[in-house]
């Protein structure tokens, strides 16, 4: 699956603009997360021309992650002349309403945008299935991962974490894993972000190419990921 990515900061590293990716097939677009930065990246690449059809995967309510959906989803509306789609997790009504009063605080009209629950039949041909998965991020904050069925073998985007439990249950499920794309610090510890040792005792050398770091915070990261064997993600464009 070919995750292209639109920045690759952590929330308050914006040089490196906010974690985003997308795939997009001819007409139809998937957005994962929709930071402050992400409206201006999509506008100065051209990612939305001749786009028919945006979905956006939000994993949870910081602003690095959903600042700019007032601005994308009025886009959609106003000048693509289409509702954005907006997915959901099955079963989390407090994820839902308070996604719903977010696009509303924006000024955006409830009928301006579709609300969709996840599902595996979006009609991409790079995946066959999507889901939300629950993981530990911030305390009080609902924030979840995404996972693909691909014909490559499965791919996992953790977006926030502070946990590789799922990682490791995707990786259970998914022994020959395409890719796993996670956010990682260089921390000993940390309280809401992932350190980069406990990702290396969980990931073996052989399998870490296949596995790319996001968010990053800009303290000796990047170096630090790749030293470990580690791919980093690119925001080429
Ligand atoms: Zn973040
Ligand atoms: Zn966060």
């Amino acid at each position: 699956m070919d995750l292209k990515f639109l920045g690759r900061g952590a929330a308050f590293n914006p040089m490196e603009g906010n974690t985003s990716a997308y795939v997009k097939e001819g007409e139809k677009l998937l957005l994962l997360d929709c930071g402050e930065s992400v409206f201006t990246e999509l506008i100065r690449r051209q990612v939305l021309d001749g786009v028919k059809e945006v979905w956006i995967a939000v994993s949870h309510m910081h602003s690095d992650h959903c600042g700019a959906l007032g601005s994308l989803t009025l886009y959609c509306a106003e000048k693509l002349d289409f509702n954005a789609r907006i997915l959901l997790p099955k079963g989390d009504e407090r994820f839902e309403s308070e996604l719903r009063q977010l696009i509303r605080l924006f000024g955006v009209p409830d009928q301006m945008v579709d609300y969709v629950p996840e599902s595996s039949n979006m009609g991409f041909k790079a995946f066959s299935g999507f889901r939300f998965c629950q993981t530990r991020h911030a305390p009080a904050l609902d924030c979840y991962s995404f996972a693909f069925e691909t014909p490559g073998g499965g791919v996992f985007y953790t977006a926030d974490t502070a946990t590789a439990d799922g990682i490791e249950a995707f990786i259970g499920q998914h022994p020959r894993f395409e890719h796993v794309y996670t956010e990682s610090i260089n921390a000993e510890k940390h309280p809401v972000h992932l350190p980069l040792h406990v990702l290396a005792d969980l990931i073996p050398p052989e399998d870490r190419a296949r596995v790319s770091i996001m968010h990053l915070n800009g303290a000796g990261c990047e170096e630090a990921a790749k030293a470990l064997g580690f791919d980093v993600v690119r925001c080429d464009g």
